[in-house]
């Protein structure tokens, strides 16, 4: 799981600070490692850390960093290994110069593509896909950028939403089928892309419009110019960035997260009533299904769940153990709300199911009289392929257990899932979205290497 920002200046501004920004505004997309890399009139210069984003830069750090051109990066992984190698954006340098990358998604087919440009000799120095993209775009070299970027992608399959810098260009791409988001902005005259619309809003920027998929957009000296690399397919966007992964506050696709949110809520009221005294969220993801699910059913909403702020997402982090620790220091009860109540608990998805078992205990030993969950999203049954870190299959509740298993395993009086058809219908009712992880159908077939895909089932 990642993010991405991108911008192009017509002067050397110190565009860092201004990428900074972006980078902040998208850190629920990742939060192990982030990098930002800037082009100064040739010289591409760059900066990787692990961890968060305001701890990663000092002023000293984003001072250095100046040039009219920049892409940033944040990333969570469960897949990588955390060496700086492996932090994005990559830089590269190739016969027509240096080639910074950063991407968000996950090429199905790269152990392939690695092994048969490891068989040509190349030799690589991380485990991230940037760096086969890469590769492959160096073996153009005698074609201009675009063209070799357009040759490479021929070759690549899976999701991805990439920044691309060159010494004289910030190039932006977004997979054929759509599948992760990316978006252009005007900061005044320049040029700004963004994994969500959420950042333009922090950088001052105004939404101009998506990369569409399958398209590619060239920003230079000249403008922005459109080049549609593959119109041949369905769009299938993640749906789980409807549910979980984007900020309410971003649009995808010009479809609000938010209004998508609150009538996923507003539908689950109607398909799985449950009779309680008060309806609370699971913060701060499942928050505005709660407030639609209390709107629809006429009970109050109040918060039953104290955040703490400062800490990062549970599901995201590494280890089990860090994750069973992790909801306990991030969650507390509001016991004078829930005691003596029915709680309706609304969250918007059941993963490994540890956070919610762990949350009914935590309101059941406040006081609570019964606790009904109510989840905005259908169970989640299967991995994704596609760059979200949902989990190897063998630790998914749902791959196994049924709803009534489930609910007896995390201690709930009742529980209910949004069905499918409801959850598009409140995302925008029409058939543009990937659903796999939910019912097995992926946008593309999964034919790169029965390995990966056993190992990914395990
Ligand atoms: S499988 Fe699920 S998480 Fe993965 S891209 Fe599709 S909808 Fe998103």
């Amino acid at each position: 799981m990642g993010g991405v920002i991108g911008i192009y200046t017509e002067e050397d501004k110190n565009i860092s600070k201004n990428i900074y920004y972006g980078l902040y505004a998208i850190q629920h997309r990742g939060q192990e490692s982030t990098g930002i890399s800037v082009n100064n009139n040739g010289f591409v210069d760059y900066y990787k850390e692990f961890g968060l984003v305001h701890e990663a830069y000092d002023n000293e750090t984003l001072d250095r960093l100046r040039g009219n051109i920049g892409i940033g990066h944040v990333r969570s992984s469960d897949s990588i290994e955390n060496v700086t190698a492996n932090v994005e954006p990559l830089v590269i340098g190739y016969k027509k110069g240096a080639l910074a990358l950063a991407n968000d998604g996950n090429i199905v087919n790269s152990k392939k593509l690695r092994e048969s440009l490891e068989d040509k000799g190349v030799i690589f120095q991380s485990n991230v896909d940037a760096e086969v993209i890469a590769n492959l775009i160096a073996r153009y070299h005698k074609d201009d950028i675009e063209e070799a970027i357009m040759k490479a992608l021929e070759t690549i399959k899976g999701s991805y939403a990439l920044v691309l810098m060159t010494t004289d260009k910030l190039i932006g791409l977004r997979d054929p089928y759509g599948m992760k988001p990316l978006s252009i902005g005007r900061l005044g005259n320049d040029y700004v892309l963004s994994s969500e619309t959420c950042a333009f809003d922090t950088m001052g920027a105004k939404f101009l419009r998506d990369v569409e998929p399958g398209e590619m957009v060239v920003i230079n000296k000249e403008g922005l110019k459109s080049i549609k690399f593959d119109n041949t397919k369905p769009k299938k966007m993640c749906l789980f960035e409807f549910i979980y992964f984007a900020r309410p506050d971003s649009k995808i696709d010009e479809r609000s997260i938010y209004l998508a949110r609150r009538e996923a809520g507003r539908i689950l009221a109607k398909e799985s009533p449950a009779e309680g005294d008060i309806v609370i969220s699971a913060p701060d993801s499942g928050t505005v299904a709660a407030i639609g699910y209390a709107e629809s059913s006429g009970i109050p909403y109040d918060e039953g769940l104290i955040k703490n702020r400062y800490v990062g997402r549970t599901f995201i982090q590494p280890t089990q153990e860090l994750r069973e620790q992790g909801v306990k220091i991030k969650l507390n009860v509001l016991d004078e709300n829930v005691k003596g109540k029915r709680v309706i608990l609304v969250d918007d998805s059941i993963v490994r199911g540890t956070t919610i078992k762990q949350t009914v205990k935590m309101i059941k030993n406040a006081g609570a009289k019964e606790v009904h969950v109510r989840i905005s999203s259908p169970p989640v049954k299967y991995s994704c392929y596609f760059g979200m870190d949902t989990s190897k299959r063998k630790h998914l509740i749902a791959a196994e257990k049924s709803v009534e298993e489930i609910r007896e395993i995390i201690g709930a009086d009742s529980l209910a899932f949004l069905s499918l058809e409801g959850l598009i219908k409140g995302a925008g009712n029409d058939d543009v979205f990937c659903t796999g992880c939910f019912n097995n159908v992926y946008p593309m077939n999964i034919d790169f290497g029965e390995e990966k895909k056993h190992e990914a089932n395990l």
